[in-house]
C-alpha cells in the first residue's frame, strides 16, 4: 500500500491552479497510464443540492480539474444525494454544469445493485449504485467536513454516497451502533478500493456539519491512493485526533490503510505551515466509551451520547427530517417534533434539515465526555 499522502496550499478554486496540482499528482502517481482508456467514475460528495460558497459538497472546480486530467478515459460522475435526484443535486451544485463543459457524462446513482462486499468484517452486502460497479476505477472527490455521527467526513465515508437514496439512513438501523456502522463504512471503501482519493479542504465545513455547519478556509487540497492516511492527514490540518475518527482507526487496525502520521510521507507542503486552530467540530457520541463493557455502554449511552434538539421557532414544517429518520421518531404536525424513545441517535435529521436548527445536545455527565 502506497500512503503517500500529497498536501499542496492552494487558497482559492482557480481553475488553472487546479489542474496543475491534480496533473502533478497524477503524474507522480502514474495514473494516465493507469487509467487510460478505462472508465472511471469521479465521486464527489453531493450531499444536497447546495451551492459552492456553502461548504457543503465537493467545489465544482475540483471536478473539473480531474475530469480533465483523464482525456483519454471514459469519465462519468455522480453520487447518491441524501434527498432528492443525482441531476438535481448535481445542477444546484454546479457539477453538472462542469461535466457538460468537460464532455464528462452525469452517472445514475438510483439503479442499486445488490453487492458483495469482498472485504466485509462487518457488513457482508450492501446495494451499492450500478454505476460504481460497472466502473473500472472509482476516483473519491470528498469534501472536509465536520461529521455530528462520524465527527469527521473525507475520503472513506464520502463513499457511502455510493449506497443509493433512502437506503443510506436505513443502514442506520442494521448498524445501530457507530462502531458497527463505521466498520460498514470500511468495509464498503475496502471493497471499492478507490484509486485515488482526494480531499478539497480548500474550504471547509466546522461546526454543525456535514450540512449546516460554517464554511472555513483551511486552503488545502489533500490526496493520495490510501484514503486512509488522507483522512489522517487531512483531520490532522484541522486539529482533529485522526484515531478519534473511528473509519480512519478501523480501517488502520484492519490493515486496510494507514492512519498513522509516523508512517505517512507526506509530499508538498509541510503540514505544520497549513495547520489551522480554532476548528469548531461536531460530536454525538463519546469515543472515550469505547473501552468500557458492553453493560455500562448501554447504561450510559443516554447519559453520553447527544440528542438532536430542534430549535422549533426557526423550524419551517418541511417534514425532511421526518423523511430521512429511519427510526420513525420524528412527527411533524407542524413543527418537528422528535420522540426521543425510539432515537437511535443516527443523525440523519440534524444532517439534511435545510434549516440547520438541528443541533446536538448532551446532557450531565455527558457534556463531561468527547
Ligand atoms: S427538516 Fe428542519 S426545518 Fe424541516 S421540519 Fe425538520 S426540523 Fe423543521
Ligand atoms: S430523530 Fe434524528 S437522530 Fe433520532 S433516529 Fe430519527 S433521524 Fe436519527
Amino acid at each position: 500500500m502506497n500512503s503517500d499522502v500529497f498536501l499542496i496550499q492552494i487558497d482559492i478554486y482557480d481553475q488553472q491552479r487546479l489542474c496543475d496540482a491534480v496533473e502533478h499528482i497524477f503524474q507522480s502517481l502514474g495514473l494516465p497510464r493507469e487509467l487510460a482508456g478505462g472508465n472511471v467514475l469521479v465521486k464527489p460528495n453531493m450531499l444536497v443540492g447546495a451551492s459552492p460558497e456553502n461548504a457543503v459538497c465537493t467545489h465544482p472546480e475540483v471536478v473539473r480539474a480531474l475530469i480533465r486530467n483523464l482525456p483519454e478515459c471514459c469519465v462519468k460522475v455522480g453520487d447518491s444525494p441524501g434527498v432528492g435526484t443525482t441531476k438535481m443535486a448535481a445542477l444546484q451544485t454546479g457539477i453538472l454544469d462542469v461535466c457538460r463543459q468537460e464532455g464528462a457524462k452525469l452517472a445514475d446513482f438510483g439503479d442499486p445493485v445488490v453487492t458483495t462486499l469482498q472485504s466485509g468484517a462487518m457488513c457482508h452486502s450492501l446495494p451499492i449504485a450500478s454505476a460504481v460497479i460497472e466502473a473500472d476505477f472509482v476516483i473519491s472527490a470528498a469534501k472536509l467536513k465536520t461529521h455530528a455521527l462520524m465527527r469527521y467526513t473525507g475520503a472513506v465515508k464520502n463513499l457511502y454516497g455510493c449506497v443509493p437514496g433512502r437506503i443510506k439512513a436505513q443502514m442506520h438501523l442494521r448498524m445501530e451502533k457507530t462502531e458497527a456502522f463505521a466498520g460498514m463504512l470500511v468495509d464498503l471503501y475496502a471493497s471499492i478500493s478507490p484509486v485515488l482519493s482526494v480531499v478539497d479542504g480548500i474550504v471547509a465545513m466546522e461546526g454543525n456539519g456535514p450540512r449546516s455547519g460554517t464554511p472555513r478556509q483551511v486552503g488545502v487540497l489533500i490526496a493520495g491512493r490510501d484514503g486512509v492516511a488522507v483522512d489522517a492527514v487531512a483531520c490532522s490540518v484541522v486539529g482533529i485526533d485522526p484515531f478519534s475518527v473511528l473509519t480512519t482507526r478501523l480501517a488502520h487496525e484492519r490493515g486496510i490503510g494507514c492512519g498513522d502520521l509516523k508512517e505517512i510521507r507526506i509530499i508538498g507542503t509541510a503540514l505544520q505551515d497549513v495547520r489551522v486552530s480554532g476548528f469548531k467540530t461536531v460530536s454525538g457520541s463519546a469515543s472515550t466509551t469505547k473501552n468500557l463493557p458492553p453493560f455500562w455502554q448501554k447504561l450510559l449511552r443516554e447519559q453520553l451520547t447527544a440528542r438532536p434538539h430542534i430549535n422549533s421557532k426557526d423550524c419551517t414544517g418541511c417534514a425532511i427530517c421526518s423523511e430521512v429518520c429511519p427510526a420513525g421518531a420524528i412527527v411533524v404536525p407542524d413543527k418537528a417534533d422528535i420522540k426521543y424513545e425510539s432515537c437511535i441517535r443516527c443523525y440523519c435529521c440534524q444532517e439534511m434539515c435545510p434549516q440547520g436548527v438541528i443541533t446536538l445536545k448532551k446532557k450531565g455527565l455527558g457534556r463531561l465526555f468527547r
